[in-house]
């Protein structure tokens, strides 16, 4: 049986191709020349399942998406601090190609702008290895296939690179450059033009959705905390002058590329790219625009709509007897977060429980945010200090800090042990 997404994004491709508006991109001659009708989707879960349609296996350069790549890769080798140092975070407003340095600090004002990807690819390691082998190295990882050099596109914009040239030596005058102009410029333009399929730009944006882990491979590639900074300055920086109007309208973090293409990140679920040569003013596919926002509706990917609430971490309350003593049992269940470990504050407080035993299940618990385990820590402490006994029914540990006012560790029990001391319910 054929997948209905797969029929979707067909509908996508069709209900699209009657928009024409824009020019592929004129300033470098090689995408001067590209078939400006071939037209991709692709779309990758978390899980990494992957729905493609259209041109799916036509390759073409990369260009500015692989600016978030290349930050990542930075941030991963000096650490988020010295990377701020050199290039900021602040939406210019500007083209993508105008030289928007910050009046105060002298920085790049982001690295999805050509002047803060040339500073940023400047600041990449290259000792044994080239800074564009490690990127594509990179590349590699995130797709799970050997990514290459498009070496006619990278030629070709070379040979038509003054402005980025002046850009980058600009960027030196002001201090704001680790490398001489002219490697650094080409480092950053063979960056550019990497080869890749919309299959494969559906896999890195996944990898930037799940935290860092690639999807098919399940190696961690990037460290959460690095996805959160990039998908962070995608969201803000990511479509240039066009940024506001596509956090509102789209609503996920984005990064476009001249060649055409544009991919797009819902942090927890899905990486999405499309492909379209012809480019908006802004330097944007422009059928691709409108297949994401269309996407962005019908999958209800904007992350400002916050469609079903948290649930409440709270699945039930019983009263049971236990080694012959009453006991509460507190059943958690999914993911501690502010909103869902809130409800079971709530309860406790507007309920305080009758017996001296509390028992907390977390068998059903998956993670526990930082701000749940505070919480509920600080609530054990104050039900310890009333003189309840509590005991954690927790197998996979996903707490491992619970203590009472004295700073000791909290009884634990197996789910087993506890349902041979459970006598039966008692209501
Ligand atoms: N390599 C291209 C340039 O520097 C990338 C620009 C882009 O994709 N927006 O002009």
């Amino acid at each position: 049986m054929r997948s209905p997404i797969l029929g979707y994004l067909d509908t996508v491709i069709e209900e699209t191709a009657h928009i024409s508006a824009g020019d592929v991109a004129g300033y470098i001659p090689e995408l001067a020349a590209a078939d400006p009708d071939r037209v991709a989707i692709a779309l990758c879960t978390v899980n990494g399942t992957v729905y493609s349609s259209g041109d799916v296996d036509h390759r073409f350069s990369i260009q500015s998406m692989s600016k978030p790549f290349a930050y990542a890769l930075a941030i991963e080798d000096h650490g988020l601090g010295a990377v701020l140092d050199n290039v900021g975070v602040e939406p210019s407003g500007e083209a993508f190609n105008e030289l928007s340095l910050d009046p105060e600090t002298g920085k790049p004002r982001n690295p999805m702008i050509n002047a803060g990807a040339i500073a940023t690819h400047a600041l990449l390691k290259s000792d044994e290895e080239s800074s564009v082998e490690r990127m594509l190295k990179l590349f590699s990882q995130l797709t799970g296939r050997q990514i290459d050099i498009e070496e006619a596109v990278a030629a070709s914009e070379l040979g038509a690179g003054d402005r980025n040239l002046g850009l980058a030596h600009l960027l030196r005058a002001a201090g704001a450059l680790a490398q001489e102009p002219g490697p650094a410029v080409e480092g950053y333009i063979r960056q550019c033009a990497a080869s890749v399929t919309v299959r494969d730009l559906a896999l890195m944006a996944a990898t930037l959705a799940n935290a860092g882990v690639q999807p098919e491979t399940g190696e961690q590639v990037l460290r959460r905390q690095t996805t959160r900074q990039v998908l962070s300055v995608m969201a803000s920086c990511g479509m240039y002058d066009a940024a506001g109007d596509w956090l509102s309208t789209v609503g996920i973090p984005a990064k476009s590329g001249v060649a055409g293409g544009i991919i797009g990140v819902l942090p927890g679920q899905i990486g999405v790219a499309v492909f379209s040569p012809r480019l908006d003013p802004h330097g944007n596919s422009a059928r691709g625009i409108e297949m994401m926002k269309r996407l962005s509706e019908d999958l209800g990917l904007h992350l400002m709509d916050t469609g079903r609430p948290a649930r409440s971490s709270l699945r039930e309350t019983r009263t049971v007897i236990v080694e012959g003593q009453p006991a509460t049992i507190y059943v958690l269940q999914g993911d501690l977060v502010l909103s869902s470990i809130e409800s079971l504050v709530h309860e406790i407080i507007e309920h305080p429980p009758q017996t001296d035993l509390i028992i907390f299940d977390m068998s059903r618990v998956d993670e526990v945010h930082a701000v749940a385990r505070r919480t509920s820590s600080d609530m054990a402490t104050k039900l310890v200090e009333e003189g309840h006994q509590i005991i954690l029914i927790d197998p996979d540990e996903t707490v491992t800090d619970f203590q009472d006012s004295q700073g000791r560790p909290v009884e634990r029990w197996s789910p087993h042990r506890l349902e041979q001391a459970t006598e039966g319910p008692e209501r």
